[in-house]
């Protein structure tokens, strides 16, 4: 018998029983009452999760698609905006301005590395003024956690929008939108919120809706305007994700009975597991400080493959881990830990891991990886506090 898979990777990520069982629910329709109890019980739980006070949008899409709908509604031809760059999907921020005609002012930052507030603030006094500033609050490509709150606040007194792909960010690690001032926040279905994929979810500021109505040419099937209006009525512009909406409203359920703090709790402690097990083990992490909750990118051994670690775990071991893209691939590995993973699930990834690399030639002290990750497991869960993560900005 082949051993159970387990998918560990930075979306798709596995699904919870209740949320399967919810998928599975016959059809019904999407302009009758009973879809819009459903749609009003998921919007009431998604403003928790985003922690606004704005409609969150679902748009029947993967989560590039919410990037596309965000850059057509909010901003023009021409508009100037700048991209933080220090992945693949700050990459993709750049690329989808560029195909409307925006002006792009890319901020690089190394792979690996987070945006720098201060470097932000020197770019907007030196090359301002800006229409936007989009950022990943999570660049799933290297394992960063972009300090967006640092960055809310070197936006503020700006009229420069704050546009966040918190893709694979929502659900993961808190990102307040109101609290913060975010201007845009968005997220895909597959990554924390346990879902497959298909769906996104968009809201926006006040502020940024003034844009979006401002626009003189507001796109077709991204019709944010048109979802805000349709929204209010519990519904969606055109056909609504049906299923997606049904798994969304087990997914809220499950994580608002025990709290959003014990959500973030978790996804804390898993990544303190994953950390601390993996350099234990005697790898080295690709990322030190600013690093993103829910997946831990590893550097492999200058003579190991990753492809060849990739295949390995997931034959022997069932382990479904992801590799690196561009220049990292093949010399990282990426664990993913978010969404419906527990500490079992980590171990089993790190055991996979370790193991792994050992088979093809690397030294590995297996057993100290894993006494670490548990113990920093068991650390972070007793001492975890959400204030310490949500500091308001500063007036
Ligand atoms: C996964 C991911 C995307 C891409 O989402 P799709 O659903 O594949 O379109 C974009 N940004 C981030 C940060 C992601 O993690």
């Amino acid at each position: 018998m082949n051993p159970k898979t387990r998918l560990l990777t930075p979306g798709p990520t596995p699904l919870p029983e209740k949320v399967r069982l919810a998928l599975a629910q016959d059809m019904i329709h999407h302009r009758k009452a009973a879809f819009q109890g459903h749609m009003q019980r998921v919007q009431t739980g998604l403003k928790e999760l985003f922690w606004t006070s704005e409609p969150v949008l679902p748009l029947t899409c993967s989560g590039s698609g919410a990037m596309e709908a965000a850059v057509t509604n909010l901003f023009q031809p021409g508009d100037r905006v700048l991209v933080v760059e220090g992945g693949k999907f700050g990459q993709r921020w750049r690329q989808i301005c560029e195909r409307y005609g925006l002006e792009v002012e890319p901020l690089q930052v190394e792979w690996g590395c987070g945006a720098d507030p201060a470097a932000v603030a020197k770019r907007l006094s030196a090359d301002g003024p800006f229409q936007g500033l989009l950022v990943q609050a999570s660049e799933t490509s290297t394992g960063v956690l972009h300090p967006i709150r640092d960055l809310a606040q070197a936006l503020q007194g700006h009229e420069t929008l704050l546009v966040v792909d918190g893709i694979s960010a929502v659900g993961v690690s808190p990102c307040p939108m109101d609290a913060w001032g975010i201007d845009c926040l968005l997220t895909g279905s597959q990554k924390g919120l346990m879902l497959p994929p298909g769906m996104a979810l968009l809201s926006l500021s006040q502020r940024a809706w003034r844009r979006v109505e401002a626009n003189p040419r507001p796109p077709f099937y991204f019709n944010l305007l048109g979802e805000r209006q349709r929204n209010a009525g519990n519904q969606t512009l055109y056909t609504s994700p049906v299923s997606h909406i049904f798994g969304l409203e087990a997914c809220l359920e499950l994580v608002l009975e025990s709290g959003l703090e014990s959500l973030y709790r978790s996804q804390w402690a898993l990544t303190h597991m994953a950390r601390a097990g993996i350099e234990a083990m005697g790898l080295s992490l690709l990322v030190r400080d600013c690093y993103t909750w829910g997946l831990t990118s590893v550097r492999l051994p200058e003579d190991i493959d990753g492809q060849e670690v990739l295949s390995l775990a997931a034959s022997e071991y069932g382990a479904v881990l992801a590799g690196g893209q561009d220049h990292l691939k093949g010399r990282i590995v990426r664990l993913g830990h978010m969404g419906y993973v527990d500490w079992g699930d980590v171990l089993a990834g790190l055991s996979a891991l370790g193991r792994s690399c050992q088979r093809l030639g690397a030294t590995i002290d297996l057993q100290a990886g894993l006494a670490a990750g548990l113990a920093a497991y068991e650390h972070e869960l007793s001492t975890f506090t959400l204030e310490n993560h949500t500091q308001p900005l500063a007036p």
